[in-house]
């Protein structure tokens, strides 16, 4: 996970308003890739850093599918970043800031969570853990009280 901060600062800087969101896949005992979130950059609504770290770790693997591999986040995962690790076979995903640590619009539910949806449809093929290094994960975010204009809520 603190590979992952870095990671995420190094690449986006500290501001919120950047949204510096890393991810890390590993893979029988390796980094097989790490990716930030790209929306903005390439115009991709799934370029979320997780998405982008699971592409990377297929062409790394040279397969679409690594068993057995976690998936590090700093931030929680949504729905779509869940399946796909699904998909990809990651068994256990670590995230650091949950969705009670930073502002709603990190997250596009309002009034359920899919990762709640999705780990509990899945509980025997994932595990989560959450809150790994939650305080450091959580300051590269809007947090939940912020009063952050209309304009700067694109989670981008
Ligand atoms: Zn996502």
């Amino acid at each position: 996970m603190r590979e992952a901060l870095d990671l995420a600062t190094s690449e986006k800087g500290t501001d919120p308003a950047n949204t510096p969101i890393a991810a890390l896949v590993v893979h029988q005992g390796r980094v097989l890739a790490k990716g930030v979130n790209r929306t903005a950059e390439d115009c991709d609504p799934t370029a979320h850093a997780e998405i982008v770290t699971l592409r990377a770790a297929g062409k790394e693997a040279g397969e679409m599918r690594f068993e057995g591999a976690t998936l590090y986040s700093t931030l929680q995962p949504c729905g779509m970043c869940t399946m796909a690790s699904i998909w990809a076979g990651v068994s256990r995903i670590v995230y650091g800031a949950g969705r009670g640590d930073v502002h709603e619009m990190y997250f596009e539910d309002r009034h359920l969570s899919t990762l709640d949806y999705i780990a509990d449809a899945y509980k025997d093929d994932l595990s989560l853990e959450g809150g790994v290094l939650r305080c450091d994960c959580a300051k590269l975010y809007f947090g939940p009280e912020d009063d952050v204009p209309e304009e700067m809520q694109a989670n981008d």
